[in-house]
This record gives structure tokens, C-alpha cells and sequence, in this order.
């Protein structure tokens, strides 16, 4: 799969819900605020269990590495 095969869109999608904090330091030489650390105290969890196409919604594949690795080298069945 190289793309939906519905919209033709090559990006997929999966939402994280993220809780914590982050920090950020502000450098009081320069007034300069830096973000680098925003999100090293957020802990990620996946709310949904698949991948869908960034753009139409269509559910593409299943959240686990077997499943992601077989719908990545599969052949689109148009490119053929
Ligand atoms: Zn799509």
C-alpha cells in the first residue's frame, strides 16, 4: 500500500490522547522560551486500534507491526 485506496492520500493517521506535563525553560539572558522539552513528561496512549487515511477516514490496517509492515509492502492493486 503506497497510498488510500480510496482518495489516493499517502498519509495515515492515528490519534494519541497524551496526558502529563511539559516543560518549558525560558532563557532569562535573551528572553528566548524553549520548547525542545514539551513533551518528555507526556505519557501517549493510543485511543483507537487502527490506522486510517489522513484525509477520508477510511480504516487501512490494524495498530501492530505485523499488520503495518504487511499493509506497507503490499502492492497497491492499480499499479499493476
Ligand atoms: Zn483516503
Amino acid at each position: 500500500m503506497k497510498a488510500c485506496p480510496k482518495c489516493g492520500c499517502k498519509r495515515a493517521l492515528i490519534r494519541e490522547f497524551s496526558s502529563g506535563y511539559g516543560e518549558v525553560y525560558l532563557n532569562l539572558e535573551t528572553g528566548e522560551t524553549d520548547y525542545s522539552s514539551i513533551y518528555e513528561g507526556l505519557v501517549s496512549k493510543r485511543v483507537r486500534k487502527y490506522w486510517v487515511c489522513s484525509k477520508c477516514q477510511t480504516k487501512l490496517f490494524r495498530d501492530n507491526p505485523i499488520e503495518i509492515n504487511k499493509a506497507l509492502e503490499e502492492e497497491d492493486s492499480d499499479s499493476q
